[in-house]
């Protein structure tokens, strides 16, 4: 059994990593309308990442007898000023994502769940992952600036997400 704080901090990420697969499905909608279809793409298999990060916690609480407890979405930002501006919203939100995670490891730690500890190592590694892919996008926008030849060859390199 799960203890009724982890359970509920359990139940409280399901709710930040769907509502992170919706910010990024608006994110994706975003440059859709910019007809950067590249950058969509890179944007809806992070969507999917995301409801696969929630999907796994909803089968452990399960698994562990725990009853799962959906919460409220917000509505996520619809406009972005900026392909550089919408890869900052994203570094900045995985970032609070890596905040969340390790205050529920530490909550597995004080309440002696090893099973949730080894489910959370999981979360912690991609977290590393989602910060570094989001930091190196951010930091070749940067570089390179956002339009006209630099913006399609980052557009083209998102592109390919996914095909391999
Ligand atoms: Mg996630």
């Amino acid at each position: 059994m799960l203890s009724k704080a982890l359970l509920k901090s359990f139940n409280d990420q399901i709710n930040h990593e769907l509502s992170s697969s919706y910010l990024y499905l608006s994110m994706a909608a975003y440059a859709e309308s910019q007809n950067l279809p590249g950058f969509a793409n890179w944007l809806k298999i992070q969507t999917k990442e995301e409801t696969e990060h929630g999907m796994k916690l909803y089968k452990f609480i399960n698994e562990r007898g725990g009853r799962v407890e959906l919460q409220k979405i917000e509505q996520p930002p619809m406009e972005f000023k900026s392909p550089t501006a919408l890869f900052e919203e994203v570094l900045k939100h995985e970032r609070k994502i890596t905040v969340l995670i390790n205050k529920l490891y530490e909550l597995a730690l004080e309440e002696k769940d090893y099973a949730a500890q080894v489910l959370l190592h999981g979360y912690i590694s991609e977290q590393v992952e989602e910060e570094a892919s989001a930091t190196s996008i951010l930091e070749t926008l940067k570089m390179a600036g956002e339009k006209g030849h630099a913006l399609i060859m980052m557009d083209r390199q998102l592109a390919r997400r996914g095909q391999n």
